[in-house]
């Protein structure tokens, strides 16, 4: 599932490889990937046009055209981006196809169906993606943001990292991992962390999201690169999908929850429900049940 380091790597190969290309012609083969105007309006929009530059907001993915457009996609679960050649042309699931010059083409392909794509003015844009909250990775993204909106929340951590509102780009899997890196369970309430434990999270989201990119994404099935490869995160996990398997930190057995509604992977003995309280003991009384 496509999260920030994903989307991230595709919007660098998409750099490297296709800005400066002109789309001759664009084919919409599944029409559920357009929102806010038909496929042919779509298609129409894209013919012509020069892609001048490729961006990432949270997990949004944004073709800056030369017309001052922008294609903005979401590739939430399955949505892959291959450029045909060197990538073998896929044979099922295409989405959208770019024929780009030099007989490149760019493919959309989404075995899952999810993927969508829209084309926006600079302005319209822009309300869109109002409602994000700051770049994990960015300087605004700061301990004192984090706790200046989620401080006083009773809500549980897990589901508050995950909202798009607070930090753009964070899934279930950085999330996870994060928590575990931070000793942090999942269904802590925001208002019960102490500031050092605040301290902990934020590096810990920022480490695994740098992580992710260097590794060039995780992937478990479905997500590859632009050049049609895996990413390699997915060996350097140390919670996430690896239930019943040893915690890198302690050696007990990773166990699988529900938080949120979201299948959570936590390492019972590094994350404690009950958070400890500094130098008295408390915290272990109160694991043990005493
Ligand atoms: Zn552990």
């Amino acid at each position: 599932m496509p999260e920030l380091p994903e989307v991230e790597t595709i919007k660098e190969d998409l750099r490297a490889l296709v800005t400066g290309s002109r789309i001759e012609r664009a084919e919409v083969p599944d029409e559920r990937l357009v929102e806010g105007e038909t496929a042919a309006e779509f298609a129409q929009g894209l013919s012509g046009r020069t892609i001048e530059e490729a961006h990432r907001r949270g997990k949004h993915l944004v073709l800056e055209l030369d017309d001052g457009r922008r294609a903005v996609m979401q590739l939430k679960i399955g949505g892959q981006l291959l450029l045909v050649p060197p990538v073998e042309e896929p044979a099922s699931a295409v989405m959208l196809v770019l024929y780009l010059e030099d007989e490149r083409r760019l493919f959309l392909r989404d075995e899952t169906g999810y993927t969508r794509a829209q084309l926006y003015t600079g302005e319209a844009l822009r309300e869109r993606l109002s409602t994000l909250g700051p770049e994990p990775l960015g300087d605004e993204f700061s301990v004192e943001y984090l706790r200046r909106v989620a401080g006083d929340r009773r809500a549980q951590i897990k589901p508050l990292i995950l909202d798009q509102s607070i930090a753009a780009g964070v899934g279930n899997i950085y999330a996870d991992e994060a928590l575990h890196d931070a000793r942090l369970h999942p269904r802590r309430k925001a208002s019960s962390l102490s500031e050092e434990e605040w301290e902990n999270l934020h590096r810990a989201i920022r480490e695994n999201l740098a992580a992710g990119i260097e590794y060039r994404g995780t992937t478990f099935s479905l997500y590859r690169d632009v050049l049609g490869r895996e990413g390699a995160h997915q060996h350097h996990l140390k919670v996430f999908l690896r239930e019943e398997e040893p915690c890198p930190a302690c050696g007990g057995k990773v166990v699988r929850e529900q938080v949120g509604g979201r299948a959570t992977f936590v390492c019972p003995a590094c994350q404690p429900e009950r958070p400890a309280k500094a130098g008295d003991g408390d915290g272990l009384q109160l694991e043990l049940g005493l």
